[in-house]
């Protein structure tokens, strides 16, 4: 089964807007074994839009439409579609209501041209819209289905979830099996290590399928296959997870979509471990990284962002004679990132301290590159640990990587 997204608007071809529908609809058309070999952008004009539909319609099994189905002159894509499969347009009595409710709670009069967001196409079946007025629709002809959703996400997500979906699985996908998938989570290693490392599981491209992506700092493998029930796939996506284990046991953080700093939050709570943090060069990259997510107070308990080398010397005791002097080793240093890690951790009194302290670039600072940085963990019952890393990229790569590679660390060090 193939499917096209046509989305419609002046406006995508333009820049205006990001085409943020395309994207979630072939998400969420992967997700249901549903192959997406083609996404087009077609403006409002009803030429170019009944050629988009002929075009798609010779290599789809499934158009999808979004946008064009407002209430102005511009909204096109029903006459358009109804043009090219030969149906009329007519005035869908409930969404009618819907439109005409609107307007009463308003207290408002409806302007005419509202009454277009009410028009359904012959045959097919309006697909209610629950966040908006414009009504949906969903048409089978000759074999192939044809689905119009609005265009603004917050009405056409949940048409696409409650309307449309469920009309997919049962007109159109009877018979095909689902498919399921499985997300296996990376840290501490790159893409291309990574797909080295399975490059047979991946060229195989056999059942179950296994695709890697990238993102910075952390690397994603999607495991997927058809089967006819949940059971079944799991028994296929299981073995796979498991010779992908078995080849990469440092790296595999989690085995659903999580960032890692929610497992580290996890596996500390459970223990009742506490966490802080000093940062330099990220400027609470990390400590967001934490807060960002719900209920981490239970672990993280805080931290302070130290940039200058006043404020190292003055909040976080490192040592003047550290930081500056002809021979000293200087603020982006193994020495003052072990200090500040330890300070944070002391002044907090919490069960874990983390630094990080480097050159974020683009320039170079204290003679030293951009990219190159330390960082620390220190804990009560160990030695502190301290890295040291050479990052090659911007400065955002260099301040993302820092706090990814120090929760990659951390992680580890949870594991011993
Ligand atoms: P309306 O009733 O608002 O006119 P519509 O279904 O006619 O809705 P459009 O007029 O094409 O849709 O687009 C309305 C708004 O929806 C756009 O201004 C934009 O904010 C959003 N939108 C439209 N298409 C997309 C898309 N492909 N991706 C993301 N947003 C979109
Ligand atoms: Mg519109």
């Amino acid at each position: 089964m193939k499917a096209e997204i046509i989305a419609v608007g002046t406006e995508l071809l333009l820049g205006q807007i990001l085409n943020s529908n395309a994207q979630y609809l072939s998400q969420e058309l992967a997700a249901l074994g549903i192959d997406v070999y083609f996404q087009t952008v077609v403006g409002d004009n009803m030429t170019r839009l009944a050629h988009a539909v002929e075009t798609a319609a010779g290599r789809a099994d499934i158009l999808i439409f979004t946008g064009g189905i407002g209430p102005t002159q511009d909204d096109l894509t029903k006459e358009a579609l109804a043009g090219v499969l030969g149906r009329s347009l007519y005035e869908d009595a409930e969404a009618m209501e819907n439109v005409d409710r609107f307007f009463q709670g308003r207290g408002v009069p409806m302007t005419e041209n509202n009454r277009r967001q009410a028009l359904a196409i012959e045959g097919g079946t309006p697909l209610p819209n629950e966040t908006g007025l414009a009504v949906g629709n969903a048409i089978e002809q000759d074999g192939k289905f044809y689905i119009v959703l609005p265009g603004p996400p917050k009405e056409m997500k949940p048409m696409f979830e409650r309307q449309a979906k469920p009309w997919i699985l049962e007109r159109a996908l009877t018979g095909e099996q689902p498919i399921f998938s499985k997300m296996l989570k990376f840290a501490g290693i790159g893409e291309s290590a990574l797909e080295t490392k399975l490059l047979d599981l991946i060229q195989a491209q056999s059942d179950p399928t296994v695709a890697p992506y990238a993102k910075e700092g952390e690397v994603t493998i999607r495991i997927s296959t058809k089967a006819l029930d949940e059971r079944a796939a799991m028994l296929k996506l299981d073995a796979v997870e498991r010779e992908i284990a078995s080849r990469l046991p440092e790296y595999l953080y989690a085995n659903v979509d999580v960032p890692i700093e929610q497992v580290i939050l996890d596996t500390m709570q459970e223990r009742g471990l506490s966490l802080s943090a000093a940062e330099s060069c990220t400027g609470g990259l990390l400590m967001e990284m934490f807060t960002a997510l719900p209920g981490s107070s239970a672990v993280f308990q805080g931290g302070i962002v130290c940039y200058s080398n006043a404020l190292k010397e003055k909040l976080l005791n490192v040592p003047h004679e550290l930081l500056e002097g002809e021979n000293a080793p200087g603020a982006v240093s193994a020495e003052t990132a072990k200090v500040l890690a330890e300070q944070v951790r002391l002044i907090t009194g919490t069960d874990f301290g983390l630094s990080i302290t480097g050159v974020a670039g683009p320039g170079q600072s204290e003679r030293k590159p951009a990219g190159l940085v330390y960082m620390a963990i220190a804990r009560q019952d160990a030695d502190t640990a301290v890295f040291e890393l050479n990052i090659k990229g911007n400065r955002d790569t260099v301040r993302i990587r820092s706090a990814k590679t120090l929760l990659y660390r951390l992680w580890r060090a949870l594991q011993d």
